[in-house]
């Protein structure tokens, strides 16, 4: 049976091979949203955090005294949910963007809200600190999200509708 310190060590490998598949998803988007300035920004503005959030984690998992592992299954699964939404119809990318964003960013929140309880129960308080303080960060980030989810669909439908006109001529 796995101790408390067994399981955040776990939990805190999941989370590292987490952010590194997050890193490659926010790159992917960044190339797709050209024509979405303001909701570009606040996603190279998340990977940046993204990046920050990964050193974190690693410095938890150096000052306990183990490593990252090599990628997870359970990410390269959640990468493939990923691809597979905003692949399967053409044109709505960015709709399926913010969709399947929110859904991740939750992922990531809930996942650090874990963490930090875990850490807290195995008394390692600097890493609770760290991930509650992450989990804001992803918090933060799903509610920037369904705020301008809104927004993005309205932009996208007015676009949408301005190239069927165009196609018309
Ligand atoms: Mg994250
Ligand atoms: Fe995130």
């Amino acid at each position: 049976m796995p101790t408390k310190d067994e399981w955040l060590d776990r939990w805190l490998r999941d989370a590292h091979a987490m952010e590194q598949q997050a890193e490659q998803v926010l790159q992917a988007q960044i190339q797709r949203l050209e024509n979405y300035p303001q909701f570009r920004r606040r996603v190279e503005e998340h990977l940046t955090e993204t990046e920050r959030q990964r050193t974190l984690v690693e410095g938890c998992l150096s000052r306990r005294g183990t490593s990252p592992s090599s990628l997870k299954d359970a990410a390269g699964k959640l990468t493939a949910m990923v691809q597979g939404f905003t692949g399967v119809v053409a044109g709505d990318e960015v709709v399926k963007a913010a969709l399947v964003s929110y859904a991740f960013e939750q992922f990531e929140a809930i996942s650090y809200r874990i963490l930090a309880s875990a850490a807290e129960a195995a008394g390692d308080m600097e890493t609770a600190r760290i991930c509650a303080e992450i989990c804001r960060e992803e918090e933060a980030m799903a509610a920037w999200l369904a705020n301008h989810a809104p927004e993005v669909t309205h932009t996208f439908l007015e676009r949408d509708m301005a190239d069927r006109e165009e196609a018309k001529r």
